[in-house]
């Protein structure tokens, strides 16, 4: 869906909008994630699952399908099963999920989840309900979807729109990339292109509903130091029952991201990870503030001038 939007900017932007080709619309993820899993292996694995892997598993998900009405397309590295019509569960297959699988890898990751992953997209919140008890013998905790790891399987409910799917799609591809990553970097690009497009050949995430929540925060003077938040292991990032974790990692994400700097920071952070955990110091550097006090003081200001729905400069 494609907000109406008043641009008054420099050109770089307008052009930038221009290229707007694709919009997903934008979906809550406050499902109650799972840490990622320990690390994987990932060196010297097969490149992908080959093709009669992919037919193996298609046979065995035939099996366990809970009515006729399920369509199966092979999506590498995903398998999508949907009960919508055939022709819509193609268009998600396509527009959706291949189109940020090659975003996602063109700017962030050289390589796919080890294992063949499903996307069970049901059609509405009763299929969703009703059918992820069935398969997994688990009631959604969220209306919207959640990836499920021990499941190896994303589980949609896609009426409600395919940011979240998009949010989740990030989350088997850090796991294979980028096993350390810590929750405020797993979650701020996840929640980045939970409302996302294409802009100059590249994936870009906009501005969305966790804006108002996180400047609510910066005025109530709440949040934490972006030190802190870096700091946080999964069981300190997750216990979160306002969102502001996620909203403050999202947009510390989508201001580097404006400032053209998300691609190089995640770059340098995972060729670092080793001396750097966090991310803080590679932060730092690729901010070129030493204080980092004064930046969040700078970000925040930046963060209370957002508004939903608009692209804003910060030329610097
Ligand atoms: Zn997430």
């Amino acid at each position: 869906m494609f907000r109406k939007v008043q641009v008054a900017l420099v050109s770089p932007l307008v052009l930038a909008w221009l290229a707007f080709l694709y919009h997903l619309s934008s979906t809550p993820d406050r499902r109650p994630h799972q840490p990622p899993p320990s690390a994987i292996e990932t060196s010297k694995q097969p490149e992908s699952s080959t093709n009669a892997e992919f037919a193996a598993h298609v046979e065995q998900l035939k099996k366990k399908l809970p009515s006729a009405d399920f369509t199966i397309l092979i999506q590498p590295p995903f398998v999508i099963i949907g009960d919508e019509p055939a022709e819509a569960v193609k268009q998600h297959s396509e527009n959706t999920v291949k189109w940020a699988v090659d975003k996602l890898k063109q700017d962030f990751f050289s390589q796919d989840p080890r294992d063949i992953l499903d996307i069970w997209l049901f059609k509405d919140a009763a299929s969703y309900q009703k059918n992820a008890l069935l398969l997994f013998g688990e009631k959604p905790t969220t209306p919207y979807g959640y990836y499920s790891s021990a499941h190896k399987a994303l589980i949609m409910n896609i009426s409600t729109g395919g940011g979240t799917l998009v949010h989740e799609i990030v989350h088997p591809f850090i796991e294979a990339n980028f096993p350390a990553c810590p929750p405020w970097l797993n979650e701020g690009l996840g929640s980045l292109y939970e409302q996302t497009g294409e802009v100059n050949g590249h994936i870009h995430g906009f501005t969305n509903w966790r804006l108002p929540g996180l400047q609510a925060a910066i005025k109530a003077n709440t949040l934490p130091s972006f030190k802190h938040l870096t700091s946080l292991d999964a069981s300190g990032f997750y216990d979160d029952a306002k969102g502001t974790h996620y909203a403050q990692a999202r947009y510390l994400c989508y201001y580097l991201q404006q400032r053209g700097l998300l691609i190089n920071f995640y770059r340098e952070f995972l060729a670092h990870q080793k001396e750097d955990p966090t991310g803080y110091q590679t932060l730092q550097k690729i901010l070129g503030h030493v204080d980092m006090n004064a930046f969040q003081q700078k970000w925040e200001k930046y963060v209370l001038a957002l508004r939903q729905g608009y692209e804003v400069s910060v030329t610097p």
